[in-house]
């Protein structure tokens, strides 16, 4: 089986082709003019070319099913070389800047909500990933090529910004060494040039993790899947939760490297009449004092599995009301997408639903 091109960092093909200069020009042509036909990058030898094609392959993933949302995001079920799905998401946001003249210039922001498994073995009640069980977990390279892949079907100029969320499926402190590998891959200068400070990693709350994560010191963002304010409740939504309490994982988030001009971030999944009262929101304001946070409340998106129910938009903004008088920053999440199965691992639910017999173990 051909290896997957994507895998290697810079410094890797420098050692592996010489002279070293042509590993920056195979990543320019991987990854700012998104060829994957190594017969095709003109300025490599012939026989480099040759080499690369019988032992490379820049095409591990093929794009299975676009959904399109009315609201300009896409979201992506890639299928692996095996027979394996997962998705990712493409986040198109309208964006307001004043220049220096005080001029409004109206942009783009992309932001590229990517899975680290397939599958994931922390099973939270409320997530359509869970029902699937644990498969395996995606290499370096097959995170990486989600990037590429969104970049290239979207026809987005390397230049154009983007950021990076690790909030697909799959829980990516549960597969660190391949998601640490795909961070720094993604923010090389030569490549892709997504800097880590634009990626943020977002966990279920695996506090011995989230401890290694700070000591790599790899400039990231953190976000915390936190969603409940008591260990009881908590406990039912995430059942990791025994082993890591709320406690342990503040604890840890406590020691966690953070940006000074960055936050934490705390996702808050608001369920119908479960944890969407003040009372929540003020036992949340007093868990979070001390710690550079901001919230970001997730209005739950209903599945079929799941007997959970949406709140009321009225019930998440008084919360989230209250939270901002209070001096916590908090945002809510638009639903980008809601029409198209946005919360990750819904569209490959609904896949198997249609009994598409596509998902195989491999061999
Ligand atoms: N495993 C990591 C990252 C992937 S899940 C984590 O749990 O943080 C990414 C986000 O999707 C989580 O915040 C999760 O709470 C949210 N999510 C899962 N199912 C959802 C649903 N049905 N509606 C809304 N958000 C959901
Ligand atoms: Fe895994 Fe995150 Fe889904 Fe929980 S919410 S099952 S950690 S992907």
């Amino acid at each position: 089986m051909k290896k997957n091109i994507y895998d290697y960092t810079l410094k890797e093909l420098e050692k592996m082709f010489s002279p070293s200069f042509r590993a920056k020009q195979i990543y320019h042509w991987l990854y700012v003019r998104y060829e994957e036909d190594f017969s095709k990058m003109q300025n490599l030898p012939k026989a480099l070319q040759v080499e690369l094609s019988e032992n490379y392959c820049a095409e591990n993933l093929t794009i299975a099913t676009i959904e399109n949302s009315v609201d300009e995001s896409r979201k992506y079920l890639f299928r692996t070389k095996e027979g394996l799905s997962f998705e990712s998401v493409f986040i198109k946001m309208r964006d307001k800047k004043v220049d220096e003249n005080g001029k409004i210039i109206e942009g783009e922001k992309y932001t590229f909500c990517l899975s680290s498994q397939v599958g994931c073995k922390v099973g939270c009640a409320f997530c359509s990933t869970a029902k699937g069980g644990f498969v395996r977990n995606l290499s370096a390279g097959e995170i990486v090529e989600q990037v590429v892949r969104l970049k290239k079907d979207n026809a987005l100029a390397p230049e154009k910004r983007v950021n990076i969320v690790y909030m697909g499926m799959g829980e990516p402190l549960d597969n660190l060494e391949n998601v640490s590998k795909a961070i720094s891959i993604i923010s090389e200068l030569n490549g892709l040039s997504i800097s880590a400070r634009r990626q943020t990693i977002s966990t279920s709350g695996i506090a011995p993790k989230i401890k290694k994560l700070g000591e790599m010191d790899l400039g990231v963002q953190l976000a915390i899947s936190l969603h409940a304010v008591d260990d009881e409740l908590r406990s039912k939504l995430i059942p990791m939760n025994k082993a890591y309490n709320i406690e342990a994982v503040l604890e840890a988030v406590r020691g966690f490297p953070v940006d000074t001009r960055k936050r934490v971030m705390f996702e808050y999944l608001v369920i119908k009449d479960l944890n969407d009262d003040l009372a929540s929101a003020k036992k949340l304001l007093k868990l979070l004092e001390g710690i550079k946070s901001k919230v970001n409340l997730i209005l739950f998106n209903p599945h079929e599995e799941s007997e959970f129910e949406r709140p009321s938009m009225e019930k998440v903004k008084a919360f989230a009301d209250y939270l901002v008088q209070r001096g916590l920053l908090c945002t809510i999440r638009e639903s980008k997408g809601l029409d198209i199965s946005a919360a990750c691992g819904q569209l490959r639910e609904k896949e198997k639903r249609k009994n598409v017999s596509y998902e195989t173990k491999g061999n």
